[in-house]
């Protein structure tokens, strides 16, 4: 079903009055399109329907290496078990285990750790080997099986809702990363989560970084269903005030530093979705000719001719902030918010 444009809704984190913006964002299976809305109050997008797809879930895992933007965690879970330090490999790689390495340098010795959407398990692996006291939790039976040939027994299949009433208060660190964009519900999620930590634990979140990004990008994202919200951190606040937890987040010029912090260079056509479908029709892989010729094609019409005239001066000016070069700064394209439970 299709809102005509404009039509007011509320937002699903905040509750305010949002307005539909993107009418067809494209899905991640080809032909889907998807609304996205944005609300200016806590500057969050999501998308409508807000519905999880479990085919394309079970499409991603049967093929990671064919798929783009999860091709990169295969190659993880391999490169882990070829080096020393996996941590260290992982850390410099990416910006959000980075993160994850700076929030769990900060524990005591034999702090208990808990991953929660382990997935692949390379993350728990990685912990692991530097020597924390850490579990790797996933919901998906194959995912944990998975894990444990791989990496060892330390993976659980588990209902975060029948964990946070069994072991609450059992954790000093709960992490999940990359997780809660994938979640109809992430403030209820989170709320389950928090029960897991001891008072004074942390509930460390990484999730892509609206606020790396020019304001009036509203997804830059992977497409709905996989990805069904684009956080802030104004949003990251919302969920804090919400839960009762102090809120941090890890500042990121070290690693902008020593990473050379790219600029933003890529040049997207202002409004335009910048992600096209990663599945054909039947759940399989787009290959990669396929690929370019469906970003081709959903290009030209998307948009009407005088929605941009309407609005190109605001655009422009917009385009000013891609062409100057970004400084290594603070933040990255994923944001790292470390929520603390109160002693
Ligand atoms: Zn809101």
């Amino acid at each position: 079903m299709t809102m005509p444009q404009g039509t007011t809704t509320r937002c699903l984190l905040c509750g305010s009055d949002v307005q539909q913006h993107h009418p067809a964002q494209p899905g991640y299976r080809l032909g889907s399109t998807f609304e996205i809305h944005h609300c200016a109050a806590c500057d969050t997008s999501f998308a409508h329907p807000m519905e999880v797809d479990s085919a394309i879930y079970d499409a991603i895992y049967a093929h990671p290496d064919e798929i783009s933007g999860y091709d990169r965690y295969a190659k993880y879970a391999r490169s882990v078990l070829e080096v020393a330090d996996p941590l260290a490999l992982l850390a410099d790689s990416e910006d959000v285990y980075w993160s994850i390495r700076a929030c769990v340098e900060q524990l005591e010795p034999g702090a208990r750790i808990l991953e929660v959407g382990s997935g692949l398990g390379y993350m728990t692996y990685a912990l692991l080997k530097a020597g924390y006291n850490v579990t790797g939790m996933d919901i998906s039976k194959v995912a944990v099986e998975n894990a444990k040939a791989r990496y060892g027994p330390h993976y659980q299949e588990a209902d975060l809702a029948e964990w946070s009433v069994q072991k609450a208060g059992e954790f000093d660190m709960v992490l999940m990363a990359e997780l809660i964009e994938h979640i109809p519900d992430p403030l209820a999620f989170l709320r389950m989560a928090a029960k897991l930590l001891r008072p004074g634990g942390r509930l460390v979140v990484t999730t892509p970084n609206k606020s790396h990004y020019p304001k009036w990008m509203l997804w830059e994202s992977d497409p709905p269903p996989v990805h069904l919200w684009w956080f802030s951190e104004a949003s990251m606040k919302v969920f804090a005030r919400e839960l009762g937890l102090g809120i941090a987040f890890v500042d990121f010029t070290p690693f902008n530093r020593d990473h050379g912090a790219q600029p933003l260079a890529r040049i997207h056509m202002p409004g335009l979705p910048t992600q096209g479908a990663k599945l054909d029709e039947q759940n399989r892989p787009l290959a990669p000719e396929a690929l370019l010729r469906a970003e081709r094609a959903r290009r030209p019409r998307l948009y009407p001719l005088r929605k941009f005239q309407r609005s190109a001066v605001r655009r422009f000016q917009s385009l000013r902030e891609w062409i100057r070069p970004t400084p290594p700064g603070r933040s990255s394209a994923s944001l790292c918010a470390v929520l603390t439970k109160p002693e």
